[in-house]
């Protein structure tokens, strides 16, 4: 029904971009926010369909800056579908798809078929981001403008860094005439060498080659001082080291326009998962010490990192199961991003709610330059509802996503999506996704 009447009453709204967090019943008329009212003042407002939230928060939708969606071309391990219905399930109402698929996305026609496939799922939005470089070579530029004109929202070569500076900087220069940002994943190639792990206690321990924090940290130098330079906008994907963190805070404090994100896995998690060969705890850039997760966690609470990302990268079981040098890098994370970092963060470290919630939501929409979800009146009914108080351990057997690859496997966590709602359309309830 185009103009279906949804009233959604008992739930605390959290509103990171009102700054509320009182209780108030919403009535939804087809895609929008009708109203907010006091709560219970809609009990005999007639609605089609009436959803009790007692008990849980309601905020808008999440956004994901940092997704594999692996189509077109990779599609054993994920399809736009699967994909979306992954989102779905972890309470994310618009992603943003990384263009290392097994077609790369340095093509208008690839960001086409992605935006068209995600919006028959009528799941979630699907925001591409194009490439930086022809084929992820890191050697020519891709037509940028034409990439925007096709629906780009960002460009990235992710999975690969952007090794060569001088592209970095015409990137740059280019992408700030157009508006959008580059988001490097920040790695280089000459320090990190065949490293494998974090370099520390763990790697001489089980006597791999390690990985400097350094290596992540030298290129950060060169982006914060190449958008210093151009005045363009430097992202900078899945931060995971303290000295990352130092460079971003002398960033802000110059008033450069540089950002970055932070995964839930390197908030969570240690190098010590990675005892006895675990694959699935192994991922780009690695996981750290706990000194490296701290920095990280602190400088997320503290809003110096503005976006939590997930950087789900699923993976098929037979990859995973390859000898440790082998397995591919990367975790299936959509589905356990609210529990693991309302977990960790808001239970553990007692990061408040709202706080959260923009790392989700405020910051993400910010680096792309688009308005942020929200809850009033005539917005787009992009919404999730999380219970804090439910408990439930971690089944990759239940994810929609085609990877089932997750460190997180048989871990009891508290606060989960409950319901999300896109464009006004119930796209997951209790766990159970409606394509
Ligand atoms: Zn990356
Ligand atoms: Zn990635």
């Amino acid at each position: 029904m185009v103009n279906e009447v949804k009233v959604l009453t008992g739930a605390t709204l959290a509103d990171p971009v009102a700054g509320i967090f009182q209780p108030f019943d919403i009535k939804i008329r087809g895609e929008r926010i009708e109203g907010i009212y006091p709560p219970g003042s809609l009990g005999r407002a007639a609605a089609d369909q009436r959803l009790s939230l007692e008990g849980c928060i309601l905020a808008p939708g999440l956004t994901d800056l940092h997704v594999h969606l692996r189509a077109p071309g990779g599609e054993a391990n994920e399809t736009v579908a699967s994909g979306l219905m992954a989102a779905a399930a972890g309470g994310f109402t618009t992603v943003c798809a990384m263009p290392n698929s097994g077609q790369v996305a340095d093509k208008p026609e690839v960001l086409s078929y992605l935006r068209e496939r995600a919006a028959a799922s009528g799941l979630a939005r699907l925001l591409p981001i194009a490439a930086v470089t022809k084929g992820l070579a890191g050697k020519e530029l891709t037509d940028m403008a034409a990439l925007k004109d096709a629906g780009a929202a960002a460009f990235s070569d992710d999975g690969m860094p952007i090794w060569d500076s001088g592209i970095m900087e015409a990137a740059l220069y280019r992408a700030k005439a157009l508006g959008l940002p580059v988001i490097d994943h920040c790695e280089d190639p000459g320090l990190k060498r065949d490293g494998l792990i974090h370099g520390g206690v763990i790697s001489r321990e089980m006597d791999l080659p390690g990985i400097s924090a350094v290596s992540e940290a030298v290129p950060i130098a060169r982006n914060i001082l190449l958008a210093q330079k151009t005045g363009g906008r430097a992202h900078i994907a899945h931060l995971s080291t303290a000295e990352g963190v130092a460079l971003l805070r002398f960033a802000q404090r110059e008033g450069i326009a540089v950002t970055a994100e932070a995964m839930p896995h390197h908030l969570r998690l240690t190098d010590e998962v990675l005892r006895g060969g675990n694959t699935m705890g192994k991922v780009s850039p690695p996981l750290r010490d706990e000194s490296h997760r701290q920095a990280v966690a602190t400088a997320v609470k503290s809003g110096l990192i503005t976006c939590i990302a997930t950087d789900h990268a699923p993976w098929s079981a037979d990859a995973k199961a390859r000898p440790f040098a082998q397995a591919p890098n990367g975790i299936s994370g959509l589905e356990t991003a609210l529990a693991v970092v309302w977990d960790t963060l808001v239970l553990r470290e007692k990061m408040p709610i709202l706080d959260l919630l923009a790392r989700f939501i405020l910051g993400p929409a910010a680096v792309l330059g688009r308005p942020p979800a929200t809850i009033a009146p005539g917005a787009v009914a992009d919404l999730v509802a999380i219970d804090p108080g439910k408990v439930k351990k971690v089944d990759p057997n239940a994810f929609y996503s085609l990877g089932k690859n997750t460190p997180f496997a048989g871990l009891t966590l508290r606060g989960w999506p409950v319901l999300t709602l896109y464009r006004g359309r119930i796209t997951m309830r209790e766990g159970q996704v409606y394509a």
